[in-house]
């Protein structure tokens, strides 16, 4: 018999690269499709040996024709940090609605299983705490980050459209803030942020007061989710999270902590529509997944400093994979 096909949208960024490596270790044939606005092929280029790991330049805005059998196919591109789609509005709408049209056709005509990778952005800034999967969100469409939330929200809704109307056996993941190695050092997120400026030995740019919450989950635990997700039955979306709350003050001491910088903290402008609050409700991922984050920051923290050490020394100073 042949090896299970998975196709893997935006598969050179940071979840996607790491979604393809699990599904290799899981003997799949991975087809990684990225047009790498966002995304570096320095991510996946460790996968190049591996027969069954296929790479196209591509943008799913376009026409998507994929020869022979798919049995899965995760829409993971997308502009995703807040600087990317001030940046990119257009093509961060474009992917979510036209691209995530595209690929649910396929999935149709392949009669494949599909994943979409939907976000915590879409309870906006949320009135209510911790945010649960029933929970409608609070967002406000004509906002700067309104780009990716509304296309997201969109998202769900052509995918559960394709669910009921034509059958395609379709799930959401709501993600929760991820971190883990692979991330863009420039990608002006609170993660590489932190961590460049402590392993410089600069000042952490803690926005706004930082009193604003977030519940970081480390990667590792959020690929496993989405795994246990795609097998099981479940269309309706599922929040996949770590549910430890900080602030984002907090998170910047622990960085402080993990890198053991001599950094200071300067407090700067909060961005606009920044949500002042994010944790996840895993009531539901653990019901029906039997799933739960396993990692803890300390350790996810240490591993993640490796990887953006070992980066910081390979470009001595230079512009990584923006
Ligand atoms: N943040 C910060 N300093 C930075 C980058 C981000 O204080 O240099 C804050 C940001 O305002 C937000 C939180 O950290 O409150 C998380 O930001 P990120 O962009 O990582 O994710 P998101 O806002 O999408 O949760």
């Amino acid at each position: 018999m042949s090896a299970p096909r998975v196709l893997v949208t935006g598969g050179a960024g940071f979840l996607g690269s790491h979604l393809c490596e699990r599904f290799l270790a899981e003997g799949y044939e991975v087809l990684c499709v990225d047009n790498l606005i966002t995304g570096a092929l320095e991510n996946v280029e460790h996968l190049f040996s591996d027969a069954r790991f296929h790479f196209e330049e591509r943008d799913v805005t376009e026409y998507l024709h994929v020869p022979g059998d798919l049995d899965a196919l995760l829409h993971f591109a997308s502009p995703a940090s807040p600087i990317d789609y001030l940046e990119l509005p257009i093509q961060t709408l474009k992917v979510g609605s036209l691209g995530t049209h595209k690929v649910l056709g396929l999935a149709r005509a392949k009669g494949a299983r599909f994943l979409l990778a939907s976000t915590s952005e879409c309870y906006g800034d949320p009135l209510v705490h911790p945010q649960s999967e029933s929970y409608w969100g609070n967002v406000n469409p004509v906002g700067p980050r309104g780009v990716y939330d509304e296309a997201k929200r969109f998202a769900e809704a052509m995918t559960m459209a394709y669910h009921r109307f034509h059958g395609v056996r379709t799930r959401i993941v709501r993600i929760f803030n991820t971190y883990g190695p692979r991330m863009r050092l420039r990608d002006g997120r609170a993660l590489p942020a932190f961590m460049a400026q402590a392993l410089a030995g600069e000042p952490l740019t803690v926005f706004g007061d930082g009193s604003q919450t977030r519940s970081f989950c480390y990667v590792e635990d959020l690929v496993e989710g989405i795994f246990r997700l795609l097998a099981s039955e479940e269309a309706l979306p599922v929040n996949i999270g770590n549910p430890q709350e900080m602030t984002i003050l907090e998170f910047a001491r622990a960085v402080i902590a993990c890198t053991d910088s001599s950094s200071e903290i300067v407090f700067t402008d909060l961005p606009v529509d920044d949500p002042k609050v994010r944790q996840p409700d895993i009531t539901k991922a653990r019901a029906l997944l039997d799933w739960e984050p396993e990692v803890d920051l300390e350790t996810g923290l240490a591993r993640t400093m490796a990887y953006f050490s070992a980066r910081l020394a390979a470009d001595s100073g230079g512009e990584h994979g923006a």
